[in-house]
């Protein structure tokens, strides 16, 4: 099966996975085949987390495919963050954090014109929870715990708008 994977504004790269093939050999095309060397389609991503554990998961996914990535621990830092002229490919969004949650953190941010993939990350699976982040502005929603699968399922949903 051929799989073709957007990891920018102006290339896609074009992987051929065989049936059955594993999560490891997907990971090690994307990284032969220059996700992480390309500096033409380089993604940035942000990571907001409260949990150090979970920031540090996070971190280190992206940065196995070669994805540049920043780290705040609640809303009002990826608020602040994008104010200060900051802009991110993806931002991964907790839901429960201190001072600013994942849900006022998207509306905000949507509101302020960022049109990123904002993907949803919690460990929340209630349907009225789930719903009511989506409706705040994201582009998808993973239950924690975060896998390369994951990833690059989101992956797949960054804006081509460039
Ligand atoms: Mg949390």
């Amino acid at each position: 099966m051929y799989m073709y994977m957007h990891v920018g504004y102006v290339r896609c790269l074009k992987f051929e996975k065989k049936m059955g093939g594993s999560i490891k050999e997907m990971k090690e095309e994307i990284i032969n085949n220059g996700v992480g060397s390309a500096t033409a389609t380089k993604i940035r991503a942000l990571v907001v987390d409260d949990n150090k554990v979970n920031q540090t998961i996070h971190h280190r996914l992206l940065q196995s495919l070669g994805i540049e990535n920043q780290v705040v621990v609640n809303g009002k830092e990826a608020v602040d963050v994008h104010s200060s002229g900051k802009y991110f490919d993806l931002i991964l969004m907790d839901m429960d954090m201190p001072v600013m949650n994942g849900i006022e953190a998207t509306k905000k941010l949507r509101a302020m014109g960022i049109r990123s993939t904002i993907a949803g990350v919690s460990t929340h699976s209630q349907d009225k929870e789930k719903k009511e982040f989506m409706e705040a502005g994201l582009d998808d929603y993973q239950e924690k715990p975060l896998t390369t699968a994951k990833l690059v399922s989101i992956l797949h949903k960054i804006n081509h708008t460039g």
